[in-house]
């Protein structure tokens, strides 16, 4: 508003600038929306968002207020399927099953208080089903399945990797999704049959949602397309070459769309009433929208089982030589926003590990003690690589290590190395970033871990930079509540929905100096080449 201040505003009884006139805002000022906020809550308005989080081992219905409140949450565990070793399979069925009888709990009476619908899922996992019944073809596929390995590995020994990453921002692992949908292509003969009748849709499970919810929408959001290997992050829509390449028909992918604006509408036939569905994004990029990381340099850290990184990268297209992942973080009228992203394999299973692998603790949060109990770690160093490095080392073989034992070393010693190798994986990726172009300007944690205050203190001490955490940490479905609320327009943008929609949060300024960081890096690192 420059030199004019709505007659509402918040700072009407501090001194105003000199020549600031009062104007009507027209209900964009923070009082203005904050006002707005308490009638929304009342459930009257229609500005209420309900958010579906379908992740990996539940699904989640979440209805918030449009001041971000939280209104109602119900939630489903998922069967999580083992056929063999390496393979992680999902019902999809279940999954549509599950996340609309919790849609449906988590609406209660409300449904006329629905302005829109968010979805965030887990990503890469691929659904297959058959266009014309609806019903899914073969059990989805889940990320963390490793069945695709070995035709990975035949696609790089070919050389192909370079010219994929240099288009999709990935790299050839059977993490993502394509190999995923070749691999059935190959082995299941319903999916190929439904192929070679012209029936066969492929999607991630946000586009196998809309699909059940939107009459028969296909469609995906740029975020979860990113992560296909078959989405050239310069390109609006899958690239032929690419499909070719993987071996996927073109035909039976969705049409790209955005994250948020008006993208498809949930029939009446569910909750009672058509409601728009405004939001589609994938976890971690929602994860890292929640936590308003909406400029160039903002990053977000999510410490659960493993260690998720990303640093907004603004309008960019990233291009890493660290072995990096870029990635699109948003897409509004076809404008995209991308992200850089790194994970650590190890964060909060480590301390898993020590609880029912060693019973050195009976809980996770006993750590925060025992690492407050001592002064350091004794020169204990802790290389969480149980299960491999990952970015920016990505050494799959490696193994964990615990270093500089001594008989002083007891359990408040390897408790507080534990944590501090998070702050050391930390560390290493935010070096690669910044070598990558993307210097962190400052880190928002979520995920289990950070509810721990001395690993959040360590970070903000080793990074040098200042760690931010939300009172609210369910950030995943609060990003995805800001892309439906700015998709239908309650927000002008997600700048603007974060303000009014995020609470508060804790700061954790860096504290300790340059000597005893560079000391403890330099331990870490001669620990990290034993590894
Ligand atoms: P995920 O979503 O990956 O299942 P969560 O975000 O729920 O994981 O985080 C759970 C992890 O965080 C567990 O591995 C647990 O050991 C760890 N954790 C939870 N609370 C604490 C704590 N106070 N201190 C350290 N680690 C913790």
């Amino acid at each position: 508003m420059g030199s004019e201040m709505c007659i509402r505003d918040r700072a009407m009884s501090l001194p105003m600038p000199m020549g600031t006139r009062r104007v009507e805002c027209g209900g964009t000022c923070l009082r203005c929306l904050s006002s707005a906020r308490s009638r929304v809550t009342t459930g009257f308005m229609g500005e209420n968002i309900l958010v579906l989080d379908a992740g990996t081992t539940s699904t989640r219905a979440i209805l918030f207020a449009a001041d971000g409140a939280l209104i109602r949450v119900a939630q489903r565990d998922l069967t999580q399927h083992y056929p063999r070793p390496g393979w992680v399979e999902h019902d999809a069925g279940e999954i549509w099953d599950r996340t609309l009888a919790c849609a449906r709990e988590a609406i209660g009476d409300d449904a006329d208080s629905i302005a829109a619908i968010g979805i965030t899922n887990q990503r890469e996992t691929v659904v297959a089903w058959d266009k014309k019944s609806g019903q899914p073809l073969a059990r989805a596929i889940v990320w963390q399945d490793r069945r695709t390995a070995e035709f990975c590995a035949g696609l790089k020994d070919q050389g192909h990797e370079p010219d994929v990453q240099a288009r999709t921002g990935l790299l050839l692992d059977p993490y993502f999704s394509a190999t995923k949908m070749r691999w059935l292509l190959d082995h299941d003969e319903a999916v190929r049959g439904a192929s070679e009748r012209g029936d066969l849709a492929f999607g991630t499970v946000e586009s196998w949602l809309v699909f059940n919810l939107a009459e028969r929408a296909h469609v995906s959001d740029a975020s979860n397309a990113s992560r296909t290997l078959l989405l050239p992050l310069d390109e609006e829509q899958f690239d032929p070459a690419l499909c070719e390449l993987f071996g996927v028909p073109r035909e039976s992918l969705p049409r790209v769309v955005d994250t948020h604006g008006a993208l498809a509408e949930c029939s009446e036939e569910w909750f009672g009433r058509a409601i728009p569905i405004c939001g589609l994004v994938g976890d971690q990029q929602s994860a890292t929208i929640g936590q308003a990381c909406l400029e160039f340099g903002q990053t977000k850290g999510t410490y659960g089982t493993g260690a998720f990184v990303l640093t907004n990268n603004g309008r960019t297209i990233p291009r890493s030589t660290h072995r990096l992942l870029g990635t699109v973080l948003s897409q509004r009228d076809g404008e995209r926003v991308y992200a850089i992203e790194g994970a650590a394999f190890v964060a909060g299973s480590l301390i898993q590990w020590l609880r029912d692998g060693l019973g050195l603790i009976e809980s996770a949060a006993e750590t925060e003690d025992l690492a407050r109990s001592i002064p350091d770690s004794g020169e204990v160093v802790i290389v969480p690589a149980l299960a491999g490095l990952g970015a920016p080392h990505w050494l799959p073989q490696a193994r964990g290590v615990i270093a500089g034992l001594s008989f002083a070393s007891g359990r408040a010693q390897l408790a507080r190395a534990a944590l501090e190798s998070m702050a050391h994986q930390t560390h290493d990726l935010a070096t690669a970033f910044a070598a990558d172009g993307a210097p962190w300007s400052m880190l928002r944690i979520d995920g289990g871990m950070a509810a721990n205050d001395w690993m959040a203190q360590d970070l903000a001490d080793m990074l040098g930079i200042d760690v931010e955490r939300p009172d609210f940490v369910e950030t995943t479905a609060l990003g995805a509540a800001f892309c439906a609320a700015v998709g239908v327009g309650l927000y002008p943008s997600l700048e603007d929905a974060a303000q009014a929609m995020r609470g508060k949060t804790r700061c954790f300024r860096p504290r300790i100096d340059e000597d005893a960081r560079a000391e403890r890096l330099a331990r870490w690192r001669k620990a990290l080449a034993a590894a």
